[in-house]
């Protein structure tokens, strides 16, 4: 388990992994805790800066990666939802039981280098990796014009990643503004197929006066929609930043001989709401893991079962989410505010609300709102695996 590190010409780790946010930094946790020879490479100075994400998470999701972050992390608790149609028609969920929170990602992604770093794995910032290429038996990797050499190598790259593999993104982009018209515990969602086409626009307090807002859509100018909101709401914007978000599902496949994809690199975030904190973390800790036992048994096949793994965790709910989204989007404007309208008179909110699981929502979703309607409402959205997942 030796390697050489510095800033010579030949650099070898047991495993190399690009991406020194949630995914990389959680797979180096765990190959590092297993005794194997880790680096991870992070192409920006400081890790989880900048900050692109609006933290929003269950605790359930973060206690399932094996984490408990100090309070000084947790910037707030949300216990309802509401959402507005194209006319502000409302539906409030009750979100109590989802024990929902909101994260400094900032912060968070620093708590996770520290984890990853106590447990051995070697942070490198302020490296990016230009190119990488498997050269059995081992992947020759690129960076500032050096060469580092490893038995298997983990692309945690994030979006770039998954775009240069064929994945489909969004433009989105999110605020920081400080303003009055919400609700602490509430977060807000906007629904309108014209003004944020395939996508919507969210708002996330994190504390009585201060929020984070955010928008994605096919073809929007993210700027333009979020100045006039803030303006609107007579908010004053602290913070802008644009990212693609990913809600097109995952890649087909994560792992090619000795690279595997982990987190947004492999689409592994959620496709109603492009969220990845838990799903794209818990690909971290699968890939990690999968990479130790690679190496322990000398066998790659371990690496390539990671897949199956989080795909069994996942596979299905992220089928479905990505149907109900595909389509959802294709319903007008009229047809939103009618769908508003019934599920608002109905006991569909009730329902979702005592079910109470945020990272498998559309179950939920589909158990409340009822097969019956469903088919009279999206008749394309009924499949066999639909019936399979309401009769579970
Ligand atoms: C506007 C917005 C809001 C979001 N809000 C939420 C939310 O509320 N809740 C939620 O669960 N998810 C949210 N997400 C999604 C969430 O941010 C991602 O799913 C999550 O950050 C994925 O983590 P990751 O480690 O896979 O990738 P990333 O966080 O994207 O990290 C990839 C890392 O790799 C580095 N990197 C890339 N290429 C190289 C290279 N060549 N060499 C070296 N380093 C490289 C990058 O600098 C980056 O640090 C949001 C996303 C966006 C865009």
């Amino acid at each position: 388990m030796q390697s050489k590190d510095s800033d010579s010409e030949n650099i070898s780790n047991e495993v190399s992994i690009i991406g020194g946010s949630i995914a990389g930094l959680l797979a180096g946790r765990e190959i590092a805790t297993e005794g194997f020879d880790v680096a991870i490479y992070e192409e920006h100075r400081e890790i989880g800066v900048p900050e692109k994400c609006d933290g929003l998470v269950s605790a359930s999701g973060i206690d399932r990666l094996g984490l408990v972050p100090p309070s000084s992390i947790v910037q707030n608790t949300l216990s309802r939802a509401i959402f507005f149609s194209p006319s502000m028609k409302e539906i409030s969920i009750n979100a109590a039981r989802q024990n929902v929170i909101v994260i400094d990602r900032s912060r968070f992604d620093k708590f996770l280098a520290e984890r990853a770093a106590k447990a051995g794995a070697k942070i490198r910032v302020g490296r990016r990796v230009s190119q990488y290429a498997q050269k059995d038996p081992q992947v020759l990797m690129k960076f500032d014009g050096q060469t580092v050499r490893s038995k298997i190598l983990l692309d945690c790259g994030g979006y770039e990643s998954y775009i240069s593999a064929g994945g489909r993104t969004l433009q989105g982009g999110q605020y920081l503004v400080f303003g009055n018209w919400f609700e602490k515990n509430t977060v807000e969602v906007y629904i309108d197929p014209i003004e944020y086409p395939g996508f919507f626009k969210w708002v996330i307090p994190i504390s009585n006066d201060m929020a984070k807002i955010g928008v994605a859509g096919e073809g929007i100018n993210i700027f333009q929609t979020l100045d006039k909101f803030a303006e609107d709401k007579g908010a004053q914007i602290l913070r802008k930043m644009a990212a693609p978000v990913l809600c097109f599902g995952s890649l087909k496949s994560f792992v090619s001989g000795r690279v595997a994809r982990a987190g947004d690199a492999a689409g592994q975030t959620k496709p109603t709401t492009g969220g990845g904190i838990y799903t794209g973390g818990y690909g971290g800790v699968l890939a990690g893991r999968g990479a130790a036992r690679a190496l322990k048994e000398n066998d790659l096949n371990y690496l390539t079962s990671y897949e199956d793994d989080w795909k069994k965790e996942f596979g299905r709910e992220f089928n479905l989410q990505n149907r109900a989204r595909a389509a959802f989007s294709k319903l007008t404007r009229d047809q939103v505010d009618r769908l508003f309208e019934m599920v608002a008179s109905s006991e569909i909110p009730e329902k979702i609300s005592e079910e109470g699981d945020f990272d498998r929502h559309s179950i939920a979703i589909v158990k409340a709102f009822g097969l019956a309607n469903i088919v009279s409402t999206f008749g394309m959205f009924f499949t066999n695996e639909l019936k399979q997942l309401v009769s579970r």
